[in-house]
């Protein structure tokens, strides 16, 4: 008899932010097939006897390729195994989930995806940050500031976000950030618009910065800034000055 796979969503690290679906099936699965952005706390929760397969990537290297997983996940559920594929945040945004429900879709494998706080989410909201505000922004834009490798060109075309009046939110930023934020201000964006920098959301290493769009790739890499981090720009990111309530370590740079 076949298994089934849940697609499922860990949430950005505090383990508090995981849904009720995704607590039990953990502790229900019997293969759990994880990457490097789920929490150890987290991991801790399924049961003790579980398979556990790591399967992460780390800083664009490839550990496994993409269609390794999506083998591994067809061969425990043709085994007849209940799977978890555990994934950081939600597993429909940046997080290669839907290539995974395809390939499952494609081999007959039944599944279901379980959504999670998705670290742009948990992000703001642990630093302070209103993503919309009646005030200051009306949209929301998530964005990824790495792509493919394998692609040529950005798909992406920064210069029009740059004259968007939207709150943006860029995953996978920071090795581009620089590039980024000229090219968001070559479309328009004023260099003093706020600009954000959270790194490991929610976690015990919860970090921010908040500086302005033309310096916020200088000073947040003098600052020893780096991945896993949510960048947000807009009105919004100098909130956090008065509304940030979890840092433990906040470095402001007032514009
Ligand atoms: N599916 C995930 C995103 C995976 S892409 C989600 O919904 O959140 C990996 C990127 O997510 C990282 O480079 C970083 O930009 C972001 N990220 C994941 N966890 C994070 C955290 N705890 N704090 C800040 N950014 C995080």
């Amino acid at each position: 008899m076949s298994g089934i796979v849940y697609l499922v969503g860990a949430g950005p690290g505090d383990p508090g932010l995981l849904t009720r679906k995704a607590h039990a099936l953990l502790q229900s699965a019997d293969a759990i097939v994880h990457d490097h952005l789920v929490a150890p706390e987290i991991l801790a929760l399924a049961a003790p006897d579980a398979e556990r397969v790591f399967v992460g990537k780390k800083g664009g290297g490839f550990c496994c390729p993409q269609r390794d997983i999506e083998g591994t996940l067809i061969a425990l559920a043709r085994a007849g195994r209940r799977v978890v594929r555990l994934k950081g945040g939600d597993p429909f945004v940046f997080g290669r989930g839907g290539e995974e429900a395809e390939a499952l879709a494609a081999a007959g494998i039944a599944f279901e995806i379980v959504p999670g706080v998705t670290s742009a989410l948990a992000a703001a909201a642990y630093a302070g940050i209103p993503l919309t505000h009646r005030s200051h922004a009306s949209a929301v834009v998530f964005l990824t500031g790495h792509e493919d490798p394998n692609k040529a060109d950005s798909a992406i075309h920064w210069e029009d976000y740059g004259r968007l009046g939207a709150t943006l939110c860029i995953y996978m930023g920071m090795k581009n950030l620089e590039t980024i934020m000229r090219r968001l201000q070559a479309g328009g964006l004023a260099p003093d618009t706020p600009a954000a920098v959270i790194q490991s959301a929610t976690t015990g290493q919860h970090r921010q910065f908040i500086s302005t769009a033309s310096r916020i790739a200088r000073e947040s890499e003098t600052a020893g800034f780096g991945a896993p981090a949510i960048v947000v720009v807009g009105a919004v990111a100098a909130l956090s000055s008065q509304l940030a309530w979890f840092a433990a370590q906040t470095e402001s740079i007032s514009a």
